[in-house]
């Protein structure tokens, strides 16, 4: 028997008091960014021949790194997508990493993958997807995208054989980034479409692309819930041409697809039952820490076709017919971080859930109007879900920058400028069940 160090013990009750103590925080400072020279004279070096223990390399971390970064799950951090991770959530993460599960393969995680099988095939009904759709939980949105892609076109090779030209995938011109990421990964070409004033992506808009480069299409994504504003395409409409044309629809949820659970924004999703992939982020809208996307496939076996690695040492693996996670993306060994959602949504409910993506839908809409009805202040467009865009008269991208970073200097909220069609603005993108009605007001009227 191997008796563990009282050092060791020490260590293990130091860090985890540490992460206790952040997790319940209910007053974590937002902190800020710091400059590599800044720090390199605050933290020095820590990574020596002989080590510095335990206690000073903790004392680094909590008193100079830690708040050299910004705290995203923070009620007024509102640039970007921020995160919002339940405590059941963030403190379930730590017993993944102390379990050593291997989240890979059935033959070494088998509880944990049934346990995120379980929460795949809850998305899975809930977007509406048959009780055979399924999937694996990848680092991020970006990931997702690039691995639905890919099984995408391997679809389409066996089913047409490769195209005279190049593959191509069209997307909205206001898909994320990582669309045209994943199409420089595959050297494919993008096809953007113009989505219009209103911002959604219709059938009729995809219609023309299809019928004059429908040979080389071999996927068509659309937005549900745009980074940017929160809007989501006409799913309906662009399943709709599936009938017509032979493309794989993947739907890029990362952000948005969350707004499904509540009935408030349900129907807005209308179509998305009929997707081959879909992607949603657990680290965004569904309370769960980085780093998370649920990759769904509508035929599983498409995925797993184009994505299981071959390889001596893997056979057993391979030759085997359980579930293994590896065979659905581009990865091998995985963290099962699914289980963060998990033990969450196992601990409070579905109905929690659904209250918590309500909240965010509501305060959206309450603060749009109060946009609205204030002299000096322009909507950009109204929300669809919970990404509010706003611009304020006069003001150019200095004016944005000098104001954010004041509201970031004071510690109050983070709030990043942005632009739309060469216009600079700024949003609010809110999911934070903590941020308030008060607190968005208290930062309109810091730009008086
Ligand atoms: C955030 C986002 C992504 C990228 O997801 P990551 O987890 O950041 O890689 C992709 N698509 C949309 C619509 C997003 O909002």
């Amino acid at each position: 028997m191997h008796a563990v160090s009282t050092e060791t013990e020490v260590l293990v009750d130091q860090v985890l008091e540490y992460a206790r103590q952040r997790i319940l925080s209910v007053d974590t400072p937002l902190d800020k960014t710091y400059t590599q020279q800044e720090l390199e004279q605050l933290a020095g070096r820590s990574v020596l021949e002989q080590g510095i223990g335990a206690e000073r390399a903790l004392a680094v971390f909590a008193d100079v790194l830690a708040p050299a970064c910004i705290t995203t799950d923070h009620p007024n951090y509102l640039a970007f997508i921020p995160t919002a991770p339940t405590k059941a959530a963030t403190a379930f993460d730590l017993v993944v990493s102390a379990s050593a599960v291997y989240g890979g393969s059935w033959l070494e995680g088998s509880g944990a993958v049934y346990a995120e099988n379980e929460v795949l095939s809850f998305l899975a009904a809930e977007f509406g997807l048959p009780e055979s759709a399924g999937g694996v939980f990848v680092q991020g949105g970006t990931l997702g995208n690039l691995s639905a892609l890919v099984a995408a076109r391997e679809n389409a090779r066996a089913q047409r054989g490769n195209p005279t030209t190049r593959w191509a995938v069209v997307c909205s011109a206001e898909a994320h980034s990582s669309i045209a990421s994943a199409a420089r990964v595959m050297d494919v070409e993008v096809i953007p479409v113009d989505a219009g004033e209103s911002g959604v992506l219709t059938g009729d808009a995809v219609r023309p692309v299809l019928e004059s480069r429908g040979g080389d299409v071999f996927a068509v994504v659309a937005t549900a819930g745009s980074t940017n504003f929160g809007i989501v395409d006409d799913l309906a409409s662009i399943a709709a041409l599936k009938q017509e044309h032979p493309f794989w629809l993947h739907v890029d949820g990362a952000y948005g697809l969350a707004g499904m659970l509540s009935q408030r924004a349900r129907p807005l999703f209308a179509g998305v039952e009929e997707a081959d992939s879909v992607i949603v982020d657990p680290h965004k809208w569904l309370f769960a820490p980085f780093d998370a996307c649920a990759l769904i496939y509508r035929d599983p076996e498409a995925g797993r076709r184009a994505h299981t690695q071959h390889a001596e040492y893997l056979d057993t693996l391979t030759e085997a017919t359980e579930w293994s996670p590896s065979d659905y993306a581009v990865h091998l060994t995985r963290r099962a971080r699914g289980l963060p959602l998990w033990f969450s949504l196992a601990t409070h409910g579905a109905a929690a859930y659904r209250d918590a993506v309500t909240t965010s839908l509501q305060l959206a809409q309450r603060i749009a109007a109060e946009i609205e009805s204030r002299e000096g202040f322009r909507l950009v467009r109204k929300p669809q879900l919970s990404v509010v865009v706003y611009e304020r008269d006069g003001w150019t991208k200095e004016h944005y920058a000098a104001w954010s970073a004041r509201l970031l200097e004071e510690q109050r909220a983070f709030v990043t400028p942005s632009s739309h069609a060469g216009r600079p603005n700024t949003r609010f993108a809110l999911l934070n069940p903590r941020t308030t009605f008060e607190s968005l007001v208290g930062i309109l009227d810091s730009m008086d």
